[in-house]
């Protein structure tokens, strides 16, 4: 089975192509449980995802995707939210989803992964900030919202990397993980960015297999020619570590199924 769960739509602002065109590019590309995450509203960053006012659209734009491609394609409906402490919202928390992704996009309210914002790299301790980063996905484990881990080495991608040891940076988030039960994902956007390969990394890859914490996958496309790109690349790394299935879900009910 093919899964990807990382998918964004037009709403966000930051993406373009109809709902259908992705899902296409899905079938295309031999997925056979495409989920759409689009960035869940706050108000925080507004001009980056889609408003309260636009969840019911989104709701109705991946329901209709999901009846007319059943029996081709299963199209799930989630969202990527934003760990950030003050501005997340229970009509999102709560909502009726098949999954939640959590991601940590903000330091201290910096978007770090916006290169509109790069220059604060040149101000700031690298060790520090990937300690911070990583407290941050720890207290987002621990918050038990989320089904995913999004991304889990974001921090790495403009390739500013600490001097400390990752592995010993990340522990703590790593064993959060385990402890509340997530899966994290393989997200292939790090491919597309400075930092030239998957999220994770190999390193934390290979504790993430041996703690026993579950994968999935997420093209985290922006466009639907991003749908599928790099997939037998980031199969492979994670069959090199070990892994031969990978999560699903549905109404937040995770299965293990083989990749
Ligand atoms: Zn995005
Ligand atoms: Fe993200
Ligand atoms: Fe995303
Ligand atoms: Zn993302």
């Amino acid at each position: 089975m093919k899964i990807d769960l990382h998918n964004h739509t037009v709403l966000c602002n930051h993406a373009e192509g109809s709902v259908d065109a992705y899902v296409e590019k899905a079938i295309e590309a031999g997925i056979n449980v495409f989920g759409f995450s689009d960035h869940a509203p706050m108000h925080f960053d507004p001009e980056y995802r889609m408003s309260f006012a636009q969840t019911e659209e989104y709701r109705e734009m991946v329901m209709k995707a999901k009846a007319r491609y059943a029996g081709r394609i299963d199209v799930l409906f989630g969202y990527e939210v934003d760990y950030l402490p003050g501005y997340m919202d229970d009509r999102i928390l709560n909502a009726d989803v098949d999954y939640l992704i959590g991601s940590v996009h903000f330091i201290d309210q910096w978007g770090f992964d916006n290169p509109e914002f790069i220059g604060r790299y040149e101000h700031e301790d690298i060790d520090r900030i990937w300690r911070e980063y990583f407290q941050l996905v720890e207290a987002m484990a621990q918050s038990r919202h989320f089904d995913i881990v999004g991304h889990l080495d974001l921090i790495k991608v403009f390739k500013f990397m600490p001097n400390a040891p990752v592995g010993a940076i990340a522990e703590g988030a790593l064993r959060a993980i385990k402890e509340a039960d997530m899966a994290i994902e393989l997200n292939v956007a790090g491919y597309r960015k400075p930092v030239g390969e998957a999220y994770p990394s190999r390193e934390l890859l290979e504790r993430a297999y041996e703690l026993g914490i579950p994968i999935t996958f997420g093209s985290d496309a922006h466009k639907p020619e991003q749908v599928g790109l790099y997939r037998d690349e980031v199969e492979a790394f994670a069959r090199s570590v070990g892994y031969t299935r990978c999560a699903t879900y549905s109404r937040r009910d995770r299965e293990l199924v083989t990749f």
